[in-house]
């Protein structure tokens, strides 16, 4: 199974464009439904291409916790620079 960064979602859409040649699907992060105390939400380790069905699992470069702050400061600041 080709693997891809868990880092590569940490935009604004939360989504990466399917890697797969000629498909212009969109990956989608898939939430375990788990929360932890904060509300912080868990992200399972793969997913799924909606239009080509190819499988991705996600190298845990970065923690979900990590990732969904980084998605709701770029939400919340639009057009603002990155943190360093
Ligand atoms: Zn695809």
């Amino acid at each position: 199974m080709t693997s891809l960064p868990k880092s590569a979602f940490a935009n604004v859409d939360a989504r990466m464009r399917c890697p797969t040649p000629d498909c212009w699907g969109d990956l989608l992060l898939m939430p375990t439904g788990r929360t932890d105390a904060e509300g912080i939400p868990s992200f399972q380790p793969f997913t799924a291409c909606p239009l080509c069905g190819t499988a991705f699992e996600l190298e845990q470069d970065m923690s979900d916790r990590d990732l969904f702050l980084r998605v709701s400061w770029l939400r919340a600041n639009p057009g603002a620079e990155e943190p360093a």
